[in-house]
């Protein structure tokens, strides 16, 4: 049966594979003997996940009322399968009689189950097993809580390129993982348009949809899809016209891709003569490469913390050292800007190594960034001496994310003397120049941002958390991707606010959050005095070609009045225009 979901296009492209899910209930679940005086407590987390599901599946099957009937006895379905004694009661007696813990009770009672489906003559008897486990999986996230890394599941004697990755949800670090894979494109049913899986989505260069809700539950393994990143289209199980239709409109897109690459040596100048910067953002030394190859002139953007990422560990200063060096030698003299560790929010290392006591409920307004760095001074020592050692071999710019106190920059720049101070005392070389700036990406340092002109080389504007802050939209939750607007006027007036009081006193200014990289807003940005961008590589060509065909001047006034509304309406409206 074929069936169509819509999601948040979050990298475009379109892909035609086959439907490759990955699961939490593939994670290796801990196999624990418990104390017999846990029994009674293993079985009651037991009863209470299952109770969570039972009321999730409640819920979900409420909401349903107005969409598919097909949906709604889905959820009928996985609700008897999840009130079956053979799943709610016979893991409570492995765990009694084995005392086992939960989550291993349940996969291997899941795995009896299973067997028995497969054996079964009946095609649709024998597809049942996938319920089963989808249940499981849905009990086995309550009992882990968050998931972490998600194991990857073979793919052994299938072609990774003719497959589409399908997940409830991805963590940053998953993504990362697939930088050594060559699958297709993913989908998941979680995730906002600049979650750092969406950003890190888009510097795979492959098409990716989010936020497609129930996608992980109603598709079957090896079952063929389209994803169309470009528009947030996932079809599963297409009849033979759409298909060719797609292929039709792939053909297309690389065509138009190619054209577009002859542009890749063409200075970056708009009609009026203006030059534009050109830079790329990366997560790992390995993406130099894509960064020269889409045309970068600088990297803008150096996410250190990707580097480490779900490593368990801090990373030591040689290997810091390591990479950082990497980095400034590939891009041969260009500049290349090292943000210091964004740690937190939805980025952590093994938080409970890293940050101990630290965790927090509500991370993204909690000890993120520059505010967990200064918090570890021996952390943040490290990577700034690892950083200062690097610059030896070229043109080193350290960024600052997360600022927005005068004192912070203060301690941040006093830190940095510290180290210069450590490496001097070693007769260790290092450029005593170095370039310090700070990312603005909180409204307070946007609106303030005379503190930071006063202290600070240069400026990068961080546009993802910069939303996410000004209009209290959570980047990575689906549920409010549609509140996620950079076209705000509060968001166009912070935006403006920067850029301006930049230029006034001569500061550089650059925006690294993903609107730099999208070319309906190119113009905007130009208008607005915008003359450094810095976006992920894949990127770089599209925005350079509308670069050229603008002329800074007429745009200027024509922004302005841009400007001067509220209303959304009308701000598309002018929008279209200065695009038209
Ligand atoms: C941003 O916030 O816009 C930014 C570039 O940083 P990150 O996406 O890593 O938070
Ligand atoms: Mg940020």
């Amino acid at each position: 049966m074929s069936f169509t979901l819509h999601g948040l296009p979050v990298s475009a492209g379109i892909a035609i594979g086959q439907a490759h899910l990955m699961s939490h209930a593939t994670l290796e679940v801990s196999h624990l003997v418990i104390s017999p005086r846990m029994v009674d407590k293993e079985v009651a987390r037991f009863e209470a996940a299952l109770a969570r599901v039972r009321d999730e599946f409640a819920a979900l099957k409420g909401r349903t009322q107005h969409s598919s009937a097909e949906f709604g006895a889905f959820i009928d379905l996985h609700s008897m399968i999840l009130s079956d004694p053979e799943l709610a009661e016979v893991p409570k007696d492995l765990i009694r009689e084995r005392r086992c813990n939960a989550e291993w009770a349940l996969v291997q009672q899941m795995e009896v189950l299973v067997d028995q489906f497969e054996k079964f003559d009946d095609q649709y008897l024998r597809e049942r097993s996938y319920d089963v486990r989808q249940v499981v999986e849905r009990v086995i996230k309550e009992l882990v809580g968050q998931p972490g890394r998600m194991a990857l599941k073979s793919s052994k004697g299938l072609k990774e390129e003719n497959l589409i990755v399908v997940a409830h949800d991805l963590s940053p670090a998953d993504v990362i993982a697939y930088k050594e894979h060559h699958f297709a494109a993913f989908v998941t049913d979680v995730g906002g348009s600049t979650s750092h899986t969406a950003i890190l989505a888009r510097s795979l260069r492959i098409p990716a949809v989010l936020g497609l809700h129930n996608a992980r539950q109603l598709i079957r393994d090896k079952e063929v899809l389209i994803v169309d990143g470009t528009r947030g289209v996932l079809i599963v199980n297409p009849d033979a016209r759409i298909l060719d239709e797609y292929r039709l409109r792939k053909t297309q897109i690389e065509l138009e891709r190619s054209k577009l690459r002859r542009l890749k040596t063409a200075r970056s100048v708009t009609l009026d003569g203006v030059d534009i910067d050109l830079h790329a953002n990366i997560e790992l030394p390995g993406d130099v490469a894509n960064a020269l190859d889409g045309g970068a002139e600088g990297i803008g953007l150096f996410r250190t913390e990707f580097l480490f990422l779900d490593r368990g560990d801090m990373p030591t200063e040689e290997e810091q050292f390591e990479a950082y060096s990497t980095v400034v030698k590939g891009m041969g003299g260009r500049p290349v800007t090292i943000r210091t560790f964004d740690l937190g929010y939805d980025k952590d290392l093994h938080p409970e190594k890293v940050l101990g006591e630290r965790l927090q409920s509500n991370p993204a307004l909690g000890l993120r960034a520059i505010r967990l760095s200064l918090a570890e001074p021996k952390m943040f020592q490290t990577q700034l001496r690892a950083i200062l050692r690097a610059s030896k071999y070229g043109r080193i710019r350290l960024l600052i994310p997360m600022l927005s106190q005068a004192h912070e920059i203060d301690h941040t720049l006093a830190a940095i003397e510290r180290a210069k101070s450590s490496l001097r005392g070693e007769r260790a070389a290092f450029d005593e120049a170095i370039e310090v700036g700070a990312m603005i990406e909180i409204p307070a340092a946007a609106l303030a941002v005379g503190l930071f002109l006063r202290r600070m080389h240069f400026l990068s504007i961080g546009t993802n958390d910069l939303i996410q802050y000004t209009l209290a939209i959570d980047r990575s939750d689906e549920q409010v991707a549609p509140l996620y607007d950079p076209l705000h006027p509060a968001v166009l007036m912070l935006l403006a606010h920067t850029i301006a009081s930049a230029e006034k006193v001569n500061i550089p200014v650059s925006i690294c959050g993903e609107l730099a990289g999208d070319p309906s807003l190119t113009r905007l940005l130009l208008g607005m005095g915008l003359r450094q961008f810095s976006m992920h590589p894949a990127q770089i060509l599209a925005v350079k070609q509308t670069i050229m065909q603008s002329n800074c001047t007429e745009l200027a006034p024509i922004v302005r009045r841009l400007l001067r509304h509220e209303e959304p309406a009308k701000i598309r409206e002018q929008l279209a225009k200065l695009n038209g």
